[in-house]
C-alpha cells in the first residue's frame, strides 16, 4: 500500500446530520445545500447573510454539528472570524490564501512523520493535530505581477 493514501469522503452533509440523530428539516437542508454549492470557504456570518430565511441559531448549530461530525473543517484565520470548508479527504491539512481566501487540502507523509516523532517528546498522549499554512496563492501572485499598481 502506498505511504500516502487519500481517503475521499462522500460529502453528504444532511446524512452527516442524520447520523448524529438530527431530523432532516427544511432549515437544515437549506443550510447543507447552500454549503454544498458554495465555492470555497465561508464564514458563519456569510452563511447567515445568504440564508436570511433560516434563523442564525440554526445556522450556527448546524455548522457546529457538521464540524463535530468531521464533514466540515473549521479554519482559524490569521485575523477575523474562522472560515469553514467541506472536508474532501479523511485526514488532511490546509493551505489558505491570505488574500483571496482560497482553501486547498493537502496531505504530506513528512508532516505525519514529524507529528509521530513528536509523541516521544510531548508529555501526554497526542489525540489529534491540525495544520494550516497561510499563503499567497498562485492566482493572487499572478494578479499582483500583472497589476503593478499595487505600489510597494
Ligand atoms: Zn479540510
Ligand atoms: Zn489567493
Ligand atoms: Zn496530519
Amino acid at each position: 500500500m502506498p505511504a500516502q493514501t487519500i481517503v475521499p469522503v462522500e460529502a453528504n452533509l444532511i446524512n452527516a446530520l442524520e447520523d448524529r440523530g438530527l431530523r432532516k428539516t427544511s432549515a437544515r437542508s437549506a443550510v447543507t445545500t447552500r454549503i454544498e454549492t458554495a465555492s470555497g470557504a465561508f464564514t458563519a456570518e456569510q452563511l447567515c447573510r445568504d440564508l436570511p430565511e433560516v434563523g442564525r441559531a440554526t445556522v450556527y448549530r448546524t455548522i457546529r454539528h457538521l464540524v463535530d461530525a468531521g464533514a466540515l473543517c473549521k479554519l482559524p484565520m490569521l485575523d477575523g472570524a474562522p472560515k469553514y470548508s467541506v472536508a474532501r479527504n479523511e485526514h488532511h491539512h490546509h493551505t489558505i490564501c491570505s488574500r483571496c481566501g482560497a482553501v486547498e487540502e493537502f496531505r504530506h507523509s513528512t508532516v505525519e512523520r514529524v507529528m509521530r516523532s513528536l509523541e516521544k517528546e510531548i508529555d501526554g498522549d497526542i489525540v489529534g493535530h491540525r495544520m494550516e499554512i497561510f499563503i499567497t496563492c498562485s492566482n493572487c501572485l499572478a494578479e499582483s505581477n500583472r497589476g503593478g499598481s499595487s505600489g510597494r
